[in-house]
């Protein structure tokens, strides 16, 4: 039997309300907001980026996570991975009975029809969609509306015959659905993360190249049977909607140029398609901490969000071409005035840092928070830095 799915929430919204409050939402940060967006306590002060946490997609991803628990208090209900990235929500999902299919123990093959299982914000693969439908299973789905754009503009290139070329990271649950997309509808992607990656695909377009080694550089990132020579003529530009709206650009432009070098500009049409799929939340986050930078003063800047929200580690990339930056994951990761622990820009591991605050005299500090963070998590590591600063 076909799985039940439910896409516009579940009529429970009233219901959750004050949980949903009690457990991510700050009066602190209210106030903060009331205030200009900035906070002082003795030499400490605050400046909070006008737009940060939570995004529209992940608020409406967790109400429905919530609404699904109270609308099913009897039955199993799974999430099959992160509902975002956000180790704090997670936890707080498992707390309320709800099992992660990516946990350890967790099988997909245990899954019976009786059973609900969410999907999350960044929604999930063609095939893992199938999977869950066959087995009957009731479907919460919370994919957002931004990354349902994506998909339709990549189902479109694949019926008119161009290769998506998706910007992002191959690695990422957003990426991998959007892809699959693609291939659901008989085309074909490459996933690029770079511009050194998308130089190696312009080149190929410019002069064609080394076929074997081009599709042993990309193997993990190209669909089943790519073929350069073929599937790099007609090509279309989609993004993973949290990469860096600039580099977002500056991949298409390279692509575009490529592409005019190799067919001549009166048929780049007939070659090239693009548009934009950075998503209005994760674009608004970035312009709103290029404005705190330009136009506030800071010591350092504290970036809040999980280590695996790609939103998030934008975010402290664009604050580490200027100011001291620490990207936490969590406010426990204040340690003390002198100790932080933090993963720098560009690594993959968290260390631990010594002397990152100001010992003495007035001390600034720029804060933000990726779209998986809510505010109460802010509010605290907002509170740690008062504590800190005496
Ligand atoms: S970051 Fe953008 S695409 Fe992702 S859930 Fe939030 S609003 Fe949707």
């Amino acid at each position: 039997m076909p799985s039940l799915i439910f896409r516009k929430g579940l009529d429970m919204k009233d219901a959750v309300a004050g949980i949903l409050s009690e457990n991510y939402h700050s009066p602190l940060i209210e106030e903060i907001k009331a205030n200009q967006f900035t906070y002082a306590a003795g030499r400490l002060t605050v400046h909070l980026a006008q737009e940060f946490g939570f995004c529209y997609g992940v608020d409406r991803a967790v109400d429905y996570a919530y609404q699904t628990r109270s609308r099913f208090p009897d039955r199993h209900v799974y999430l099959t991975g992160e509902i975002i990235h956000n180790p704090h929500v997670n936890d707080k999902l498992r707390a309320l009975g709800v099992r992660f299919l990516s946990d350890a123990g967790e099988s997909f093959d245990a899954l019976q029809p009786a059973d609900v299982v969410i999907l999350p914000a960044f929604g999930v693969t063609v095939q893992m969609l199938a999977d869950l439908d066959a087995r009957g299973c009731t479907l919460v789905d919370t994919t957002c509306g931004s990354v349902l754009n994506v998909w339709k503009n990549v189902r479109k290139y694949a019926e008119q015959g161009y290769t998506s070329i998706i910007h992002g990271k191959v690695w990422h649950e957003e990426t991998q659905a959007t892809a699959s997309q693609a291939v659901a509808r008989g085309g074909a992607y490459l996933v690029v993360f770079n511009d050194a990656e998308t130089a190696l695909v312009c080149d190929y377009i410019r002069h064609g190249g080394d076929r074997d080694a081009f599709l042993k550089r990309f193997a993990s990132a190209a669909s089943p049977g790519f073929d350069p020579d073929r599937d790099l003529r007609q090509i279309g530009l989609a993004n993973q909607t949290t990469m860096l709206m600039t580099e977002s650009m500056a991949v298409g432009e390279m692509l575009k140029a490529a592409m005019l070098d190799r067919w001549g500009a009166d048929a780049l049409p007939q070659h090239y398609q693009a548009f934009d799929t950075i998503c209005s939340a994760t674009q608004d986050r970035q312009d709103a901490v290029v404005a705190l930078l330009k136009d506030r003063t800071v010591d350092l800047m504290v970036v809040i969000g999980g280590y695996n929200s790609s939103n998030t580690a934008n975010l402290a990339r664009i604050c580490a071409e200027s100011k001291p930056t620490f990207h936490i994951a969590d406010p426990d990761c204040l340690l003390s005035p002198t100790e932080i622990r933090h993963r720098p820009v560009g690594t993959k591991s968290e260390i631990l840092s010594q002397g990152w605050l100001p010992p003495d005299g007035p001390v600034t500090v720029g804060v933000t928070s990726g779209a998986s963070t809510p505010d109460n998590l802010v509010a605290l590591a907002i509170a740690r830095l008062t504590e800190f600063c005496g």
